[in-house]
């Protein structure tokens, strides 16, 4: 028993130094020192949200931080996007840090003091705005890591680049945006960013846990059109035109089929949801023409391009087989949120520093505009924990609902996860891996 009481203290002992090792105590007192005034800020962004492409005072507010920071700040960067640059006491490599500036056009509900009460118009239409996906909460860390990092730049062997991105939900209808315009406009140049790192705050992860995933982590969102075109005809009378109606049931469940039978689902999930579905005006006309629209979701590229191409012939191959005609369009939203599987494995020690509760996830099949930069540069997202502790995930608030809520005790674990992929990554490539 004494002896396994020893072993037991002597193996205790051993983890906690190890730890202390590889913690550092710079990382450590900057993040507990900055944590409320991280909460500071997210309140006040909290209160005062903008949507996408218009996120103007969200803007100023960072710019100002950062520079008081003693950052070198670009601002207009893809209208409202702000970029900072941080250079080490020392050359190596460049890391990248994003986070992203948008609210939503969803009005709040929950009792905090901060809760927003902005409104604006949005496509025609009076709303409420809210930041509803907890993209405050990923402006206030990041501020707060420029805070910490700024503190130990002599030690840094390289630069880090901070990345304040506008309009990840998407920009207003007829403009361009989000992570696709940044890159357009060279945010992953001058200087080129060798890694990048990404965060989500999430409302179902509990405050202190850490989730990633490799590889396919998050849903490349394609939207699609098809227009079927028949012949119009009396409503009594169906042998005198070509229905495009029952065309277009066909089409909605040959659809599906390309996901229960053409699929190979224990690869990867896909999703088709047909949303819309435009037909006819009065009930004893068969109409000339109907549209469907909906979104795809894949997790590989691959299947993808697959799924893409099923589409297309399930659509034009239904019409044809009655004598119609049927055209496919896509719209290509974001690309799959991809985890480089080599720089993931090299940073989850990082990650674990942050956190005693680092998890590995499931594929989810909503989508971020962070995959276009993934696609440039090798890079990794996860998701930090922003709910109660001890609370159920199934009742909590989901994200784009008037009373989602985020726990603020989690932000110090994504300060400390941004700032150790920093210094791990910097120290190691300075090493020469
Ligand atoms: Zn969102
Ligand atoms: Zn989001």
């Amino acid at each position: 028993m004494a002896r396994t009481l020893l072993l037991f203290l002597v193996s205790t002992i051993s983890t906690n130094t190890m730890a202390q090792q590889r913690t550092n105590p710079a990382i450590e007192t900057g993040a507990n020192r900055i944590e409320q005034q991280c909460i500071s800020w997210r309140q006040t962004l909290h209160a005062y949200p903008e949507l996408g492409n218009r996120e103007t005072n969200t803007a100023r507010f960072i710019a100002a931080q950062l520079r008081a920071s003693g950052l070198e700040v670009q601002e207009g960067i893809a209208h409202t996007g702000v970029v900072a640059i941080l250079r080490g006491g020392k050359p190596g490599a460049v890391v990248g840090l994003r986070a992203d500036m948008d609210a939503l056009p969803v009005t709040e509900r929950t009792p905090v003091p901060f809760a927003s009460k902005a409104r604006t118009n949005y496509n025609g239409q009076e709303v409420g705005v809210m930041h509803a996906c907890g993209h405050d909460s990923h402006v206030a860390m990041l501020l707060a890591v420029a805070h910490v990092l700024s503190g130990i730049k002599k030690e840094l062997p390289g630069t880090v680049k901070f990345i304040f991105q506008p309009a990840e939900e998407g920009a207003p209808a007829g403009e361009e945006g989000g992570a696709a315009l940044m890159i357009k406009e060279g945010v992953l140049e001058n200087p080129k960013v060798d890694a990048l790192f990404g965060l989500h705050i999430n409302a179902q992860t509990p405050a202190g846990t850490i989730k990633y995933r490799p590889e396919g982590m998050m849903a490349a969102a394609d939207w699609f059109h098809i227009t079927i075109k028949g012949k119009q005809s009396h409503g009594a009378q169906p042998w005198m035109g070509i229905d495009p109606v029952v065309i277009g049931a066909q089409i909605i469940n040959g659809l599906q089929t390309i996901v229960s039978r053409q699929s190979e689902l224990t690869k990867n999930a896909v999703v088709i949801s047909t949303t819309m579905v435009q037909a006819g005006v009065r009930e004893n006309i068969i109409p000339e023409q109907v549209t469907l629209s909906g979104t795809i979701r894949t997790l590989d590229k691959e299947m993808q391009q697959d799924v893409l191409q099923r589409v297309v012939r399930t659509a034009e191959h239904i019409a044809e087989a009655s004598g119609a005609t049927a055209t496919v369009t896509f719209e290509h939203k974001t690309l799959v949120t991809y985890n480089d599987p080599k720089l993931t494995e090299q940073m989850l020690p990082s990650l674990r520093k942050a956190s005693g509760d680092v998890q590995l996830m499931e594929a989810v099949t909503g989508a971020e505009d962070f995959s276009f930069f993934n696609e440039k540069v090798p890079s990794l997202f996860f998701y930090v924990g922003g709910m109660t502790p001890g609370t159920d995930p199934k009742t909590t608030a989901a994200h784009h609902t008037p009373d989602f809520f985020i726990d603020e005790t989690g932000f110090k674990t994504g300060i400390k996860a941004f700032a150790y992929l920093v210094t791990d990554y910097l120290q190691q490539a300075a090493r020469g891996r």
